[in-house]
């Protein structure tokens, strides 16, 4: 166990009689003391609706929710404030773009770029878009570990390109994109850059000014915080184009029986009661991912996902591994043979270890990798090489117990 390890109350259990390994950070994250009892702190002794209180419970609380707004600014190096939107999560934030931007923007004329790796919250919003509007769904070629040839994606980003619908790392393979060379590709021709940063945040420094991406959403419950909290970066100039897509209390200037305007940015994109525990817990998240440093975050996760891999392909004979060989960020994708994933993840469960089986949302990727579903295993900064030892240790279990479909 490593010293971050006992900053999580949860991972000090037993399950099935064995203590519990939790590899599947990137379904969700566990989360840390620190902000477990931030959220207590919030409830217990300045629980208030925000932005309309005259009380002084009422203004902490504002102080608390708009300060976790600035703490998700600094995270990511946006310009300010007003370009961070609290939402629900990933999704709510992509399909935020893709029906708001797209739906302005769109023409039968036009195509949305996308990979066949995009989790299904970033492939149906802009199926929807572009059956609205017309336009056209496109799709990069993968090379065969996954990762994008820039050379061939250049050739198919042309003056008809709108959208790149693009995710920073992959959550199946933990491929990481280059999104710094596809953005200023796809500037060249008008187009915009939005980023599925679900798995990226967590991991690793992204500075959405230096990657000069267009849109950037991610959900706080895989970065340590709570679920129900998320963010959409947006770029000011793009934002304040945009139409929000939720209308009701707190969005709003000025409302008459026929017409209203909206608040200013962040505001107009936030209706109704704001998730203001979620923002707190997240904003507390942030705290604890810089006390420990982003560079070390990204580096011993780097490094884990390198050692898991390198074990799995050296110690499990006939092991299928999917995605780059290096570089990979968080994860290893697998399968032993025929064994079926759910079986696999079902004998390791019983040795204690969580893992993730199935088609992790990504179904157009599992016919691309030819095969119906995989097992996952995923890291964060809790997890070290003594918990991939077991995972190691349990497949071996798996591999003997499932002996007559898998030599
Ligand atoms: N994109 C990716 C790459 C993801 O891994 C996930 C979560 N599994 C999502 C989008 C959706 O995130 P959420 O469910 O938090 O909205």
């Amino acid at each position: 166990m490593n010293r971050f390890h006992q900053d999580f109350p949860i991972l000090k259990q037993e399950v099935n009689g064995s203590p519990l390994v939790y590899l599947d950070s990137s379904a969700t994250s566990q989360k840390p003391a620190q902000v477990i009892d931030a959220i207590d702190a919030y409830y217990k002794q300045i629980n208030s609706n925000v932005h309309r209180g005259v009380h002084t419970l009422g203004t902490m609380a504002t102080d608390a929710y708009e300060g976790a707004r600035e703490k998700v600014r600094a995270l990511i190096h946006a310009r300010t404030t007003k370009e961070i939107i609290f939402n629900r999560g990933t999704t709510t934030g992509i399909n935020l773009v893709a029906r708001s931007y797209a739906a302005a923007k769109l023409t039968a004329d036009d195509e949305i770029l996308l990979t066949p790796a995009e989790h299904h919250s970033n492939l149906i919003p802009w199926q929807q878009a572009a059956k609205s509007s017309g336009a056209q769904l496109k799709y990069f070629e993968l090379e065969p570990d996954g990762s994008l040839d820039l050379a061939k994606a250049k050739k198919m980003i042309t003056s008809r390109t709108k959208v790149i619908a693009i995710n920073h790392v992959s959550n199946v393979m933990g491929t990481i994109h280059p999104l710094k060379e596809l953005a200023k590709l796809v500037h060249a021709h008008g187009g915009v850059i939005a980023v599925d940063g679900a798995q990226s945040v967590p991991h690793l420094k992204v500075d959405v000014q230096d990657l000069d991406v267009d849109f950037y959403t991610f959900s706080g419950h895989k970065m340590f915080g709570p679920t129900g909290i998320g963010v959409l970066y947006g770029k000011e100039a793009l934002l304040d184009q945009m139409e929000p897509v939720e209308f009701g209390g707190e969005m709003i200037d000025h409302v008459d029986l026929y017409e209203s305007t909206w608040k200013e940015l962040p505001w107009k994109f936030e209706g109704g009661t704001p998730i203001i525990a979620g923002a707190i817990g997240l904003g507390a998240a942030i705290d604890y991912i810089n006390s420990i440093g982003i560079e070390v975050i990204e580096k011993h996760d780097l490094e884990i996902s390198q050692y898991a891999y390198d074990q799995l392909a050296s110690h499990i004979e006939g092991i299928s591994l999917y995605g780059p060989k290096q570089g990979r960020m968080g994860m290893v994708t697998f399968n032993l043979g025929d064994v079926h994933p759910h079986d696999v993840a079902t004998v390791l469960d019983a040795e204690g270890i969580a893992v993730r089986a199935g088609h992790h949302c990504c179904q157009p990727l599992m016919r691309w990798l030819n095969v119906s579903a995989t097992a996952r295993a995923s890291f964060h900064i809790y997890n070290d090489e003594s918990d991939i030892d077991r995972l190691i240790k349990g497949l071996q279990k798996t591999k003997e117990y499932f002996g007559h479909v898998f030599r």
